[in-house]
């Protein structure tokens, strides 16, 4: 497989791919007489993840840029595993991401519609229904190498299978006693042909059926029925569904839908310390091996979003990695690279310090307190100013200091001197130390003749951010790493051993400029020289909370 690390944006194109390509060409030879409609499919089964907004962008792109039609469809047919509350966070998913769908559908709307379609495929002779075992049934399947078993319920009479499958949907068997399958071919290559299962019978209580049904339709037969009954185009899908593509168009031949849509597969999304099988996300989640589904953590919609990724991000992450036939691993920075991107040009700048070391000010006017003028935007003047107010006592970062610098350290040392970002320069005048030779406090002068002008007759290279420490506000930032410490966890069955241990690392003591007692959630802030945060949902007027969105330079060379 290829690691691709991201072009950049001078590179980008409006990204032409192959879809695209045949999408136009259909246009140009009036295939679809000139539409275009377009579905995304999920099932409420999960909340989505970053590799469902690439087919989200992907399906609601080529509607929009064809001026056609895009529906949201729940392929709603595992009662077990779906709810309601799965399929409205996908509604908020992808309305966040910024689109809109045409049409809401549900596989389930039409099941009545399925049904009827199902014996027709019967009395055509099409289908039939089978009472094998699971067991049996998987060894009569066959294998790569060998032809399968035609089932001896095969050849039933059609006006039995038809009494049979009434009989099914009355509710006159339990789970797992007959199924429906398709007549195709039990030798066929493609193992997909070799007379699939469509209807099993399940007792289950649907989230919006109710108890109306208890057969339900399986994936291939459904999918295609209810693309053609949408009118669909263009059906597109992952590349596992491949296989499946000639199922697709069996079951369209021989019924008479209104169209034929095409099925287009394409490379799924698979991105490097992440998992996005749904089923080991609801792991993580069921197991509280995180805190939710909007864990920040995770790579789900709503964990993205609660870490303060943007929806624009996210568009402009899908369009740059592109779509093609190959899979392909994605790093973790190039999805960083592109939140950076648009946080940069986007987020207003805010001063915090993480882990505060006590600066006084010594030569400072004990009550006097200047309200300096800053721009929260180095280059976006339209973003005005903030006022943040400068005293004599000052936190900054305990890692603005050294004791003992290493070569080349700019920051703060005994007896030198550094600029504190838009105010004075100081000069570390003593240390404090406790008993046990901590560093406890800063005793520092001020040069009054250094706001907004260079010191005379020497150089002060290094500037530091701070906060006055009466006029900063306490706040708790949550600092998160990549959820496991493998590049590819999905690859070992025991995902959970790849769990990384750093994953959240929470900051108490930390204190941030005042101006933010007002920042409403998901407000999204660059704090100087750290990094980008936003607001978190727990945050409260007497407690902000803040989540690390991500670094200001990318990490992942160290
Ligand atoms: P599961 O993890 O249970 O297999 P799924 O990925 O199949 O879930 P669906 O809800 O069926 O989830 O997916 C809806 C649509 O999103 C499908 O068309 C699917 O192909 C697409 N999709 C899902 N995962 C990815 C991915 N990683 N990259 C691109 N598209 C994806
Ligand atoms: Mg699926």
């Amino acid at each position: 497989m290829v690691v691709y690390t991201l072009m950049s944006t001078s590179e980008i194109q409006p990204a032409a791919n192959f879809i695209r390509q045949i999408v136009a060409d259909d246009l140009a030879s009036n295939k679809h007489n000139g539409k275009v409609v377009t579905r995304f499919p999920p099932e409420p089964n999960g909340f989505l993840h970053i590799g469902h907004a690439k087919s989200i962008c992907l399906n609601f792109g080529i509607a929009q840029e064809n001026t056609g039609s895009c529906n949201l469809r729940f392929d709603d047919t595992n009662p077990e595993k779906e709810s309601l509350e799965f399929m409205q966070s996908i509604q908020q998913d992808v309305q966040w991401l910024g689109f809109q769908w045409t049409a809401e559908h549900h596989s389930s709307d039409y099941f009545e519609q399925l049904y009827a379609y199902a014996v027709q495929l019967i009395a055509a002779g099409f289908a039939y229904v089978d009472g094998l075992s699971a067991e049996k049934m998987r060894e009569y399947r066959g294998s790569l190498t060998e032809a399968g078993i035609e089932s001896p319920n095969r050849q039933r009479a059609i006006a039995e299978n038809l009494a049979l499958f009434q009989q099914m949907r009355e509710g006159k068997f339990s789970d797992g006693e007959y199924v429906l399958r398709a007549k195709i071919d039990m030798a066929a290559a493609n193992i997909n042909l070799r007379d699939p299962v469509i209807y099993r019978i399940k007792h289950a209580k649907h989230h919006r059926t109710g108890s109306t049904w208890c057969v339900y339709p399986m994936y291939d037969y459904t999918h295609c029925i209810s693309d053609a009954m949408e009118g669909i185009t263009h059906s597109l899908c992952t590349l596992e569904f491949e296989d499946h593509r000639p199922l697709y168009d069996w079951f369209l031949d021989k019924l008479d839908t209104a169209c034929h849509p095409q099925q287009i597969e394409f490379a799924r999304l698979q991105l490097e310390y992440t998992v996005m099988s749904k089923r080991k996300l609801a792991q993580l989640v069921t197991d509280n091996y995180v805190n939710g589904w909007d864990d920040p953590r995770l790579p789900t919609i709503a964990g993205l979003r609660r870490r303060g990724v943007t929806p624009a991000a996210i568009r402009d992450f899908c369009e740059r990695i592109g779509i093609t036939k190959k899979d392909a691993w994605i790093e973790m920075s190039a999805l960083e690279s592109c939140i950076r991107n648009d946080l940069n040009e986007h987020a207003p700048r805010a001063m915090a310090v993480l882990q505060p070391l006590r600066v006084v000010i010594e030569n400072y006017p004990e009550t006097q307190v200047e309200q300096l003028v800053m721009s929260n935007h180095p280059q976006q003047a339209d973003m005005g100013t903030r006022i943040v107010p400068f005293a004599k006592v000052v936190l900054i970062e305990q890692d603005d200091f050294a004791l003992e610098p290493p070569a080349k350290f700019k920051r703060l040392i005994a007896g030198g001197e550094v600029r504190l970002r838009g105010a004075y320069v100081i000069k570390c005048e003593r240390v404090i130390t406790d008993a046990q030779g901590k560093i406890t406090e800063l005793r520092c002068s001020y040069d009054v003749n250094t706001l907004g002008k260079k010191p005379e007759g020497r150089k002060v290279k290094g500037v530091v951010h701070w906060v006055a420490e009466a006029y900063s506000l306490p706040a708790e930032l949550r600092l998160y790493e990549t959820l496991f410490t493998a590049a590819n966890p999905e690859a070992d069955s025991h995902f959970l051993e790849a769990l990384n241990p750093n994953s959240l690392t929470i900051l108490t003591k930390s204190r941030v400029e005042a101006s933010l007692a007002t920042a409403s959630v998901e407000n999204n802030y660059q704090f100087e020289r750290s990094a980008y945060f936003c607001v978190d949902k727990d945050s409260k007027p007497e407690k902000l909370v803040f989540n690390r969105t991500v670094s200001l330079r990318d990490t992942w060379g160290k």
